[in-house]
């Protein structure tokens, strides 16, 4: 996976323009891959009967994931169980349909993929790796906030996944610490693209989570990537902090301070990082990271993450700040309980013509 061409030395003195063209040619050979695999759609043969289901991990707005084993295979994935009732009344079949070919598609050392996907009657199911250690959210909320230098680990792969998505002009747009999941090895993998769109030039839907929308998405302006840059941002402070910098009881008030990009550094902050924040979470597109003239190089080489070595992370070769602990290979303690919820399969087909395509 190594991007190669950078040596350790290189890395450690900035990361040049030189650097940032061969991994541009490595995002290259990944683009000509996610293509294929976009054009394809694959069927397999699996049903849900291949699977024993063992417990709930998260739920989203539509449905929820469980871990399951696949019986022969002796495997656990994590699998994503969409209603297509919930799709349909709640308008969603394009937003899912995206979801679907996207997790077919990418391949990214910190993204979630899928590997089977499959439908019956009632259901759409995307199965996935099991990814063991839980949410940022709950190790963030345990800890209180992060060290900076985990946060640094942790910034530098999610600065790394959004290229490899921009890249394949995919914008995100739901960046927050209960996207982000952490792998045994203690790396990120980012999940839930159900707000994730193919983007060339802007879009306009308002989609999202409060405290870390946009200004220009508040403001129906037409955005693009820049949306996901400033939610980088929200991100980066809430990591450091322990709490969102644009916080209100109700989400009007949210946004009126999103949209002045009002927020107050803990005393805690350093320089450098109060200078990350203010170009990334910058109002101004034209003076915001990620999207001007210099792309991802603007962050990859901003003093607050000068001691990140690029490569290694990207070749997860850097020690974690934190391992999680898993008991076993079916360990579920690092996820949050919730009731179970039984799975009802109508016995004809519904919604045959709206989930044609999938
Ligand atoms: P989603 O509906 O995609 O947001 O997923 C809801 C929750 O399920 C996430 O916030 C995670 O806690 C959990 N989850 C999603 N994908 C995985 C996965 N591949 N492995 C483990 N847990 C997952």
């Amino acid at each position: 996976m190594s991007a190669s061409g950078p040596s350790t030395a290189d890395v450690r003195s900035g990361y040049t323009e030189h650097q940032q063209e061969q991994y541009a040619k490595y995002l290259k050979k990944l683009k000509t891959e996610f293509e294929s695999r976009w054009c394809k759609n694959r069927q397999y043969e699996v049903s849900f009967a291949d699977f024993q289901r063992i417990k709930t991990l998260g739920t989203g707005a539509f449905g929820r994931v469980v871990l399951l084993k696949h019986t022969s295979a002796n495997k656990f994935y994590a699998m994503k169980i969409l209603e297509k009732e919930k799709i349909v009344k709640m308008k969603q079949i394009d937003h899912t349909l995206y979801e679907k070919r996207i997790l077919e598609a990418i391949r990214f050392p910190f993204t979630v993929s899928m590997e089977f996907f499959f439908k019956d009657n009632s259901y759409i199911y995307f199965v996935m790796p099991f990814v063991t250690g839980g949410e940022m959210f709950t190790h963030l909320r345990r800890l209180g906030k992060f060290d900076e230098s985990t946060s640094k680990f942790y910034a530098s792969q999610v600065i790394l996944a959004l290229e490899y998505l921009h890249f394949n002009n995919l914008v995100y747009r739901d960046l927050k610490p209960e996207n982000i999941l952490i792998e045994n090895n203690g790396y990120l993998k980012i999940t839930d693209f159900g707000f994730c769109k193919v983007v060339q030039g802007r879009t306009w839907t308002l989609c999202g989570t409060p405290e870390y929308l946009a200004p220009e998405l508040i403001l129906s302006k037409g955005y693009g990537f820049s949306v996901d840059w400033w939610s980088f941002g929200v991100l980066v402070y809430e990591m450091n902090a322990g709490y969102p910098p644009f916080y209100a009881n109700e989400p009007m008030k949210t946004y009126e301070k999103i949209v002045a990009a009002k927020y107050r550094c803990p005393s805690s902050f350093n320089a450098d990082l109060r200078d990350f924040l203010r170009n990334t979470l910058q109002v101004d597109l034209s003076k915001r990271f990620g999207v001007m003239k210099n792309g991802v190089l603007d962050f990859k080489n901003h003093k607050w993450l000068a001691s990140i070595e690029w490569d290694a992370i990207l070749n997860c070769r850097c020690l974690p700040p934190f391992v999680p602990k898993l008991k076993n290979p079916g360990d579920t303690s690092n996820f949050d309980r919730y009731e179970e919820e039984t799975i009802h399969h109508a016995s004809r087909c519904r919604y045959e013509s709206e989930f044609i395509d999938f």
